[in-house]
């Protein structure tokens, strides 16, 4: 189904009512003012996280000339772009066996990779104080034996190239602090670091041609010629325009059934002071994803000495996050921070939050251009830094025609296989996070 001279309005704005734990670290920031009055331009980028601020800076570098406004309908850095668990990642977590998906898993490796580079320069350019940490990652399991995903996980790291190291209960004591884990692959591309302050500095050093809104949700499309887009005080005609706004997209027409809007949760703890470190062999700063996403637990110790706690994944048809449903998952952090820390009993949580993200059934993102002067990137899979950023700059040159490899690579992904609509979609999400939940029980 074809965008162009479809309207369409806006019915569900992204809303998560807790504060970012990240962005309260950081000092408090002049945000641009909304969007007022009628405004022309060539370019209108919908959303402000990776993807947008990624389309906007490269478009607007590849056409000088032209004019880019970029809306979002927060703060920079109060999206999920800024509400993440600060892992860069580096290599796509599985290969599959067959040859199609060793390609498709290769073409993520170099997609990746060439996001990190990207955002591994803009942060030394602009000296962005994002906490950037070359740390790397450990992938630990809490059961001692081999289990098969531990193993697929291994394989695939070999298949890819990548250098690793299989760590015992003990190693992974040493290097974590917590005997918790039985069993850790430590691979060393990640890189950790404040998702909030990379977000703000990336939103700080646009080019001069890009002019940013916050608060300045688009509220109405027209995707006609020129496009036209409604905000609360104001109105903007564009030439072209781009969607990047992850799961709010699905209320366009095209989307709905391609993507599926879930939530994750995270805690962050006060710093823990020198005698508290100490209780813990005051290990390196190090982060750490679990063998069941849906299940398990992704924890980090920053290297300002606080400990993140990221769990549990639920449907968010809406986009909405209620303070209450927060609420609900401090005491299972609560939890399982007690079980890895147990000496930690007096270190509090300071902040706990949620964060809109976007599946999609196969795993392929939608991306590209999806009517006449219309493009999207969305769909992150639940991983961003680096992918969303790689997707919104090979947008950008696609859409400039500007000659890029990994447009080829973007292209090979695919597109996001369908869904069924409401209320058999919910019905089908729910069972599939009980099912992951029940299987990855022993991994929380
Ligand atoms: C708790 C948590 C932990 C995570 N951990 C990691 C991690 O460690 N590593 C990693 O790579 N990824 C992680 N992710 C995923 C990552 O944050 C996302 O993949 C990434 O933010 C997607 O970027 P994006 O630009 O596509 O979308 P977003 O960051 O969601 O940006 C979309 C923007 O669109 C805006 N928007 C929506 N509707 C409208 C509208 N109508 N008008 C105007 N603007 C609108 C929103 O306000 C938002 O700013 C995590 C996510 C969460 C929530």
């Amino acid at each position: 189904m074809s965008i162009n001279n479809k309207r369409v309005q806006v019915r569900h704005l992204p809303l998560d009512n807790n504060i970012n734990g990240w962005s309260a670290l950081l000092p408090a920031r002049q945000a641009s003012a909304p969007l007022r009055g009628q405004h022309q331009a060539d370019w209108l980028v919908v959303g402000a996280g990776y993807a947008g601020l990624a389309f906007a800076r490269r478009l607007a570098e590849n056409r000088p000339q032209d004019q880019v406004v970029l809306i979002d309908a927060g703060l920079v850095g109060d999206n999920a772009s800024g509400r993440n668990s600060g892992f860069v990642i580096d290599v796509p977590h599985s290969v599959g066996s067959t040859v199609a998906e060793h390609k498709t898993a290769n073409n993520y490796k170099r997609l990746l990779q060439a996001g990190t580079a990207d955002l591994k320069d803009l942060v030394q350019r602009h000296n962005i104080a994002c906490d950037w940490r070359e740390q790397g990652k450990f992938q630990a399991a809490v059961q001692p034996e081999l289990t098969p995903a531990m193993e697929a996980y291994a394989k695939s790291l070999e298949t890819l190239g990548v250098a690793f190291q299989l760590l015992d209960k003990t190693a992974l004591a040493q290097r974590l602090g917590t005997s918790y884990y039985k069993l850790g692959i430590f691979s060393p591309g990640c890189v950790l670091l404040n998702p909030a302050a990379l977000t703000r500095g990336l939103a700080e050093h646009l080019p001069a041609n890009v002019s940013l809104y916050e608060q300045t949700p688009a509220l109405r499309f027209n995707f006609a010629s020129p496009s036209e887009v409604q905000t609360p005080y104001g109105a903007i005609r564009a030439k072209n325009v781009v969607i990047a706004t992850n799961g709010c997209a699905a209320q366009l027409p095209g989307f709905a059934n391609q993507l599926i809007g879930l939530s994750t949760y995270a805690s962050l703890t006060q710093p823990l002071t020198p005698e508290q470190r100490q209780r813990i062999g005051d290990p390196q700063d190090w982060g750490l994803t679990p063998v069941s996403a849906v299940a398990g637990a992704t924890v980090r110790y920053t290297h300002d000495h606080r400990i993140l706690i990221r769990q549990q994944v639920r449907h968010t048809p809406r986009a909405t996050n209620l303070a209450l449903d927060t609420s609900r998952q401090v005491s299972q952090h609560r939890q399982l921070f007690l079980a890895r820390f147990p000496e930690l009993q007096d270190v509090d949580f300071e902040h706990s939050w949620s964060g809109l993200i976007c599946f999609t059934r196969n795993g392929a993102p939608k991306w590209g251009e999806i009517g006449e002067h219309v493009y999207t990137s969305v769909g992150c899979n639940g991983a961003g830094i680096s992918k969303q950023t790689v997707a919104g700059t090979t947008l950008a040159d696609l859409a400039s025609g500007v000659d890029n490899p990994l447009v080829a690579d973007m292209l090979a992904l695919g597109q996001p296989s369908h869904l069924p609509p409401r209320p058999v979609l919910d019905l089908g999400v729910n069972a599939y996070l009980l099912k992951e939940r029940w299987l990855g029980r022993r991994e929380v």
